[in-house]
């Protein structure tokens, strides 16, 4: 049987070490809990599934979430101001901008605004720079670090191996994709204009596929003994049901006994989830650190 990379299981288990660390951060700093601020823009369900994932995994761990949510015809300087507000309360360790933004906002404006150090997501030009060189103080954007953790804890090692991501986006694609590099890989990144993903697919040994196109990754794409990671996440129109970019049965079949496979949901998404706290914990402690 092919062996199944549960993020679940990974997250539960690193998030008791998260749970220490927010115990010896709360009490080493008077009570103060560890925040995170979410501004979200306009009414997406997507969104607010994902923000609300966010606020029970705070709870669940002892953390706070606070969350200001605007109109989509909400203006820019007003998004701005609540930023502004919020880099400037001690209270607040961590800020994430939910994306997509509306098309009317300018995103880079947006992220800039956030201090780098209360930057989460590490989404902002001086935090981006530094995953895109691979710095070991690098903020990864939290799927990023979701998907490098799932693979640590399964031993899996990208050194030497030919890794290929498909999906190019600031967001995801990009990050792990330097990710991988960072790790010694030799990475092929694909998108939506290669001409033949199949000839690429099949002569990598890790196949790490964020496309957002349900069922994209087929049995003729793959080979024995390959590790698929699926981070793609999309509603079922029917259903309403998450289902990612992988056949995750006929995907299956092909890879083997010598092969590993993330599933969609309970692989990623977890991750992501847990990734994105480890980093405010890495924030509330630079914080203090640098008091
Ligand atoms: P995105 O911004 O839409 O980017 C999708 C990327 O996939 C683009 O680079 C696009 O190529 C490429 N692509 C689209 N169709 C393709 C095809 N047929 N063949 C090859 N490449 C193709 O999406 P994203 O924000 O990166 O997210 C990707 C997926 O991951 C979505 O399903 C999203 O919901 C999911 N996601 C999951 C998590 C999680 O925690 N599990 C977190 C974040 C995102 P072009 O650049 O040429 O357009």
């Amino acid at each position: 049987m092919t062996t199944i990379l549960d993020g679940k299981k990974v997250r539960d288990a690193r998030k008791e070490v998260l749970m220490a660390k927010i115990k010896e951060f709360t009490l080493g700093s008077g009570g103060v809990l560890p925040c995170l601020a979410i501004v979200q823009v306009g009414d997406r369900a997507d969104s607010s599934t994902y923000i609300n994932a966010k606020k029970k995994f705070a709870k669940e761990i002892g953390a706070e979430a606070v969350h200001t949510k605007f109109v989509e015809t909400v203006s820019e300087e007003n998004v701005l101001r609540e930023i502004e507000n919020l880099n400037n309360d001690p209270r607040v360790h961590g800020i994430i901008v939910q994306l997509p933004l509306p098309m009317t906002m300018d995103k880079d404006i947006i992220l800039d605004s956030i201090f780098p150090e209360k930057d989460v997501d590490g989404l902002c030009a001086e935090n981006s720079k530094k995953w895109l060189e691979g710095r070991a103080d690098a903020i990864w954007p939290a799927t990023t670090r979701g998907i490098a953790e799932i693979l640590d804890a399964s031993s899996i090692s990208l050194e030497g191996k030919d890794v290929v991501v498909i999906g190019r986006s600031f967001l995801v694609g990009k990050p792990t994709a330097e990710m991988c590099l960072s790790r010694n890989a030799t990475v092929t990144v694909c998108h939506s204009k290669t001409p033949d993903l199949i000839a690429a697919t099949s002569q990598a040994d890790v196949i790490i596929v964020a496309a957002g196109k349900p069922r994209l990754i087929g049995a003729s794409h793959v080979k024995a003994g390959q590790t698929v990671i699926d981070v793609g996440t999309t509603p079922d129109p029917v259903t309403g049901k998450i289902v990612g970019d992988v056949d995750f049965d006929a995907v299956s079949k092909v890879l083997g006994d010598t092969g590993m496979i993330s599933p969609v949901p309970g692989g990623v998404g977890p991750m992501t989830v847990l990734a994105l706290f480890e980093n405010l914990i890495d924030a509330c402690y630079n914080a203090k650190n640098n008091k």
